[in-house]
């Protein structure tokens, strides 16, 4: 069997530079926020190329900080609007939510599967304080085009870049590209640690600030609390894995294009549209996502040939329980992209062998 993502193979790879790194957490007798917490926020944050990253306990908590720090800082109110794809995975949206704002939903290209620039202005009200593009699948959005809109109206720019760690588009990378960014560092992410993880990267002091106090119980100094704030740590154990496998990670990208580019050039196949990307270093191809309209055939058909593969997403946020006043939304072309994708292997330890039998075995479907 090929399995959709093998991450005791991934992890197998650094395990004594990992055994290594815990057992040097475990002597030093400190264990949250402590110099592997600071050092990994330092790396993270000049990969990026980002004056701040601050270490949080999952990509969720990095979103939800981000807006809950624009509220604290007076930038949003309750029942301000932000601007977020209607076929995000569904933690985009919560975010907006949890901090009682109004997420709104705009249509992705279907060719890319990014929020459709073209179709935010039309969305734009007196309550909207944000957009929060998402760099689905590993693909940086369309930003020159998205962060001139925010200018125009007055708007912050969220980046989610749960999936896209180290994408460029143009000469940035992701995480540098608006006002504020989250990460997820969940095991199966690009850059995964062997736990749960986040982090916010930002250029903007004052909201770093902000957000490192209410991730520590709204307090900047100990006894003395600012916010409300909240729990949300990067610990020092994950901190000394992310810091191995932040070395590594450019390395792996790599070899995800490299079976990327293979599935591009040999797919041949008239039921599947590949995936569509503007320049090969926007793309970190966190997942490789076909779209056919026998989609649920297809992977049925890979399975009974040792081939696993998943859906990202197969449910669209509108059509969640948990959504249920956008019950008579229509989002058709987020309702199309969840009925017809479907997500190949790939990894950063996949080889090419393999990726050749996974491509004869669609081509003769
Ligand atoms: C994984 C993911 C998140 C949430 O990250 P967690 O670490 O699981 O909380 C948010 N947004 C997107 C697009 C994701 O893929």
């Amino acid at each position: 069997m090929t399995p959709f993502l093998d991450l005791k193979k991934i992890n197998a790879r650094y395990r004594s530079e990992l055994l290594e790194a815990c057992t040097k957490v475990i002597d030093s007798g400190w264990y949250v926020h402590g110099s592997e917490h600071e050092e990994f926020e330092n790396e993270f944050a000049q990969y990026c190329g980002a004056k701040y990253t601050i270490g949080v306990a999952n990509g969720l908590d990095a979103l939800i900080l981000i807006l809950r720090a624009y509220k604290e800082m007076g930038i949003m109110d309750d029942g301000d609007e932000v601007i977020v794809p209607s076929n995000t995975y569904i933690a985009s949206i919560l975010a907006i939510s949890q901090n009682s704002l109004v997420p709104v939903l705009v249509e992705p290209d279907i060719n890319t599967y990014l929020l459709d620039w073209t179709k935010i202005e039309e969305k734009i009200t007196s309550k909207t304080k944000a957009i929060m593009p998402v760099h689905l699948y590993g693909q940086t959005c369309e930003m020159d085009n998205i962060n001139k809109i925010a200018k125009k109206y007055n708007l912050k720019v969220i980046e989610d870049s749960a999936q896209s760690h180290g994408a460029y588009f143009k000469d940035k990378r992701c995480g540098n590209l608006g006002d504020a960014s989250g990460f997820s560092f969940y095991p199966g992410k690009n850059l995964g640690a062997l736990g749960d993880g986040g982090a916010v990267t930002t250029n903007d002091k004052n909201l770093a600030n902000t957000i490192k106090a209410l991730g520590n119980y709204g307090s900047q100094k100990k006894y003395k609390n600012l916010y409300k704030g909240t729990n949300s740590r990067l610990d020092e154990i994950q901190a000394s894995m992310l810091r191995v496998k932040l070395r590594y990670l450019d390395n792996e990208i790599e070899n995800r294009r490299e079976i990327a580019n293979y599935y591009l050039k040999n797919i041949k196949n008239e039921n599947i549209i590949l995936p569509q990307l503007k320049h090969e270093n926007n793309h970190v191809w966190h997942l490789f996502v076909i779209r056919t309209t026998k989609r649920d055939e297809l992977q049925k058909y890979l399975l009974s040939n040792e081939i696993q593969t998943l859906i990202h997403y197969p449910l669209a946020p509108h059509k969640q329980e948990a959504y249920k006043e956008w019950k008579n939304e229509s989002y058709p072309i987020s309702e199309q992209i969840h009925d017809e994708v479907l997500s190949l292997p790939i990894s950063g330890v996949q080889k090419i062998e393999n990726t050749k039998k996974i491509v004869e075995i669609i081509n003769a479907y």
